[in-house]
């Protein structure tokens, strides 16, 4: 098996960033990671690259975060792969699979809807995946489910607390969504060498980031096409620490969350999780 960081953040790129690429891979070279994917907070999130800039120059000097991570994995034998997270109303969704050379042909990107996004994001062969579908904080407003506008779901993050997770891969399951794994890592040298870091694990090792792409759309299409294949077998395990998705006693009241409609617009879910399964939408 291969261990891949799907969610991290770099002090050179994200304005909540702490590490560089050292502090980044030394941590996942001593967890045994084969690889990682930067996906700094893009041009709609909590990027420190000013947006003032003209887009080749804002793409270029937010591609530095990547690079500067590329640069020491090249040193240990880390593979490092660039993504990027971007924010919309209250929702984020990591993209997998593209590189600079699209993005500064693409400044569309930056303020598109969600809908253009996952075009766009196809036509250049990645994939999006929705961060964190649940987290209650108080910058989320709304919980906004995106579903029919991404490839899958991040159905644990370790920033969460482990019953947003619980909520995630409930909605995965229901809803035969291909689920990842991820840190969701800001700074390296907070994770202890006893703590655990989440990731996705594949039999194949990864040549680029678009093989990643290649992998969750694979899947994605079995999912649709194969009723009797489970979302939690499918071909990208999740590296997650046991009793991750057990609600603790007392943890079932659900929270108030909602669906993203074809127009972008938020409509109730009527998603129960302690009686899941749930009442269809
Ligand atoms: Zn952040
Ligand atoms: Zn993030």
């Amino acid at each position: 098996m291969y261990l891949y960081e799907t969610h991290m953040h770099t002090v050179i790129s994200s304005a909540c960033g702490k590490s560089a690429g050292k502090e980044h891979v030394r941590l996942y070279r001593d967890k045994g990671y084969q690889g990682v994917f930067v996906t700094d907070h893009f041009f709609g999130g909590n990027t420190c690259v000013p947006r003032d800039l003209p887009w080749s120059e804002w793409a270029k000097r937010f591609h530095a975060g990547f690079e500067d991570v590329w640069n020491e994995g090249q040193k240990v034998g880390l593979d490092v792969f660039f993504g990027w997270e971007q924010c919309y109303a209250d929702d984020e969704y990591l993209v997998y699979g593209l590189d600079l050379n699209w993005l500064i042909q693409h400044p569309e990107i930056a303020t598109c809807t969600r809908q253009r996004q996952l075009e766009l994001i196809h036509e250049g062969g990645g994939c999006v995946i929705q961060a964190h579908p649940f987290r209650f904080r108080a910058y989320n407003r709304y919980v906004r489910l995106g579903l029919r506008f991404c490839d899958g779901i991040e159905a644990a993050n370790k920033g969460n607390v482990a019953r947003w997770d619980v909520y995630a891969r409930h909605m995965g399951l229901m809803y035969r969504k291909v689920m990842t794994a991820g840190s969701d890592n800001h700074d390296s040298t907070r994770i202890g060498p006893n703590e655990d870091v989440f990731g996705v694990a594949l039999e194949k090792k990864l040549s680029c980031g678009q093989d990643y792409a290649r992998v969750i759309l694979k899947e994605k299409e079995r999912l649709e096409t194969d009723q009797s294949l489970s979302p939690e077998h499918t071909a990208v395990g999740l590296h997650v620490p046991d009793g991750r998705f057990e609600l603790a006693e007392g943890e079932q009241e659900p929270e108030d969350s909602w669906f993203l409609d074809e127009h972008e617009q938020r409509v109730p879910t009527h998603l129960y999780f302690d009686t899941y399964p749930a009442r269809q939408v």
